[in-house]
């Protein structure tokens, strides 16, 4: 293999080096507990791991801590007050620089708020925000008074938000007056009242003033202003402590394949790998700026923003607006007047940026980044490149993070002073996991080909339930291999004959053309390098010959029209060039956007209904549904005409 080694100089002063692979496999529950001492335990844990009630594990059982304590008194303590926690630039161009102990300090308060409110441990307290400093205060005093948090994703339907907010049975809703999206103030309080009407368990409605609305809608006695409640209380609170396996957040699945699910983590174990893998990960040292630019309801920043770097200290850069907005340099403009150091970014953004072409990186200093990051799907070898060399100047490593919701923190993903990288792999799991690619019997598949992703041995930040639907989780991800304790990740992928792990795909979404098993990643990628296809969907529609035929919907660059017969004969040959002859999508059609989670997943599943003349599937936890009636709009009018030839 080629590869990308680690940069010399990165390399020696790395915070993990080669030999944690060894030192982790000679007794993974030795090395589990090491790192768990990296924390501040009020009482020390009796035993590691208990498997007596799996899948439900249990991790540090006998121990207590507190992870607001963890995330931010700690470094007050340790005579940091004055450093920055968090650098929040808002998305009209306001910003804050926020010490910890200024963060101290409104986490404080707020915890005394909410005990005064009734709330205490064990109560679910549910977070409609933009990336607001606020939010970050609200996570941890909810930590700090031991109530379970769910953070959803501000720009979610009243719907979307409905759903999550009954199915925690949440005491407290947290919102705001209103969100800047996409260059406007859109007033939002509305929404949040829409959602909880009718729903008992709402006691209260905490507003955070974010746009400043003229005529918020307000309930006497059950709304409060954030800035009146924390005026009204003191900036000193008592930490309690928590159990290692009390409850610490739930958080719902991007629903790329069904209903969202709402993942159960604990403290202790959570913690102790949040933390953990964002050190060694992300290589975090105390003069870093890191920016990790997931939006905060989704689980790659419960861990590597709210949880993970705040435990280790981390000075982070937290953006509260759309990528694109004001301009679509605008998170390179921030990399440059901040310095960042460290930036963690997803395949989607890769590739929209890759839309406007390297001049736009190149309009700024990045000078300041040492490593990059990407999580949320496999990232085409083509956009790992392009990153590679126009942001990261080819001298940044890329980490590549393999995980899920589910897993509360990463699995697979290279040491970025140790991995030599292959640009679409997310390369082996980290010291003290365990993966394998196996048949539907248990058996390993040979080398390059496809299977499921199975984990093989339990881990600190695993999942310990759906919350109110035990059943599910059992049934989703451990019924397949119970006799042999495996987890049953969802994702198909294969492994090659140097050990790498290559993700082709959600198991739902391969494809079966005349027998063969063909990964959508793969075939994603294949196009997505031809250079005039930006994006690219593939799933498989019936056919009553092969089983299924490949349908390639994509966004191109140019404006290509929707009968362009001409890029379909392109593509085709160029997907036969790359993968194979049996890998040409039957049909190709252009559409100008795709279905998409706020996560920026692509939801492979609604179009493969369409595809098959099925209809109304989930589509809550879409950003836009309009998209979806776009590209049904682009499908119309393809059948139309393949029909008629
Ligand atoms: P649902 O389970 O409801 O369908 P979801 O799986 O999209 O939602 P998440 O837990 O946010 O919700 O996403 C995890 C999934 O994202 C993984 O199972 C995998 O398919 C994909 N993924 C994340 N990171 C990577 C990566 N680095 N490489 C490949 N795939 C990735
Ligand atoms: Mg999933």
């Amino acid at each position: 293999m080629t590869g990308y080694p680690p940069p010399p100089g990165f390399a020696a002063r790395a915070n993990v080096g080669p030999e944690v692979y060894a030192q982790a496999e000679a007794d993974p529950f030795a090395f589990w507990a090491e790192q768990a001492g990296r924390l501040q335990w009020d009482t020390p844990w009796d035993t590691v791991f208990d498997d007596a009630e799996m899948p439900t594990a249990r991790w540090f059982g006998g121990g207590r801590l507190n992870v607001a304590v963890n995330c931010v008194d700690r470094h007050v303590t340790a005579g940091r007050g004055d450093d920055v926690a968090l650098h929040w630039v808002g998305e009209p161009g306001d910003g804050r620089t926020v010490t910890w102990a200024q963060l101290q300090d409104d986490v404080c308060r707020l915890a005394n708020a909410l005990t005064g409110l009734g709330i205490g441990a064990g109560d679910r307290v549910v977070l409609y925000l933009p990336v607001l400093v606020e939010t970050v205060v609200a996570t941890m005093a909810c930590a700090r008074i031991g109530a379970v948090v769910s953070l959803v994703f501000g720009g979610f339907s009243a719907d979307a938000l409905r759903f999550r907010v009954a199915d925690t049975g949440a005491k407290l809703l947290i919102a705001s007056d209103g969100q800047f999206r996409r260059g406007a103030a859109v007033a939002v309080k509305a929404t949040a009242d829409e959602a909880v009407a009718g729903l008992d368990h709402v006691e209260h409605v905490l507003v955070v003033r974010r746009t400043g609305e003229a005529d918020v809608p307000w309930t006497p006695g059950r709304d409060l202003w954030w800035h009146e409640l924390l005026a009204a209380h003191p900036p000193v609170h008592e930490p309690a402590s928590f159990d290692a396996e009390h409850p610490l957040f739930i958080v719902y699945t991007s629903g790329t394949t069904g209903r969202p699910k709402g993942l159960v983590h604990t403290t202790g174990g959570y913690l102790t790998q949040a933390s953990w893998t964002h050190w060694a990960l992300f290589d975090a040292k105390d003069d870093d700026v890191y920016w990790c630019q997931a939006d905060l309801a989704w689980v790659t920043a419960h861990t590597y923003v709210l949880y993970g770097p705040t435990s280790n200290g981390t000075t982070q850069v937290l953006y509260e607006g759309s990528p694109l907005t004001p301009h679509p340099g605008r998170h390179f403009e921030v990399i440059a007047g901040l310095g960042v150091t460290v930036y963690y970014t997803a395949p989607t953004l890769v590739r929209t940026f890759m839309k406007h072409g390297p001049e736009l990186p190149a309009g700024y200093d990045l000078s300041s980044l040492r490593l990059l990051g990407s999580v949320g799907e496999a990232i085409n070898p083509e956009a790992w490149r392009w990153l590679h060399e126009h942001v990261g100047g080819a001298r940044c490593p890329i980490v590549d993070t393999w995980w899920q919701s589910e897993t509360g923190a990463a699995v697979i993903a290279p040491l970025p002073g140790v991995t030599v990288l292959e640009p679409g792999s997310a390369t082996v799991p980290l010291p003290g996991l365990a993966a394998a690619v196996v048949d539907d019997a248990g058996e390993q598949t040979p080398p390059g080909v496809e299977g499921n992703l199975v984990l093989t041995r339990p881990w600190p930040a695993m999942a310990r339930t759906v919350w109110g639907d035990h059943a599910r989780f059992v049934a989703s991800y451990w019924a397949p291999y119970a006799e042999r304790g495996w987890y049953l990740a969802g994702d198909s992928a294969s492994v090659d004959e140097a050990g790498f792990v290559w993700i082709g795909g959600r198991i739902d979404d391969v494809l079966n053309v005349s027998g063969h098993r063909l990964s959508s990643i793969e075939l994603e990628s294949a196009l997505v390098s031809h250079p005039r296809v930006a994006e690219a969907a593939v799933v498989g529609a019936p056919d009553d010959v092969t089983g299924q035929r490949i349908v390639a919907f994509v966004i191109t660059r140019d404006d290509a029209g929707a009968d362009d017969s001409r890029l379909a004969e392109e593509l085709r040959a160029h997907v036969a060039l790359r993968v194979g002859a049996i890998a040409k999508p039957r049909e190709v059609v252009v559409v100008t956007d795709l279905p998409k989670t706020r996560s920026g997943k692509i939801m492979r599943r609604l179009m493969a209904d369409m595809t098959a003349g099925r209809g109304g599937g989930d589509t809550t936890s879409l950003t836009d549904p309009g998209s979806m009636t776009t590209v049904e709009r682009a499908w119309d009018a393809h059948a139309a005409l393949r029909d008629r030839t």
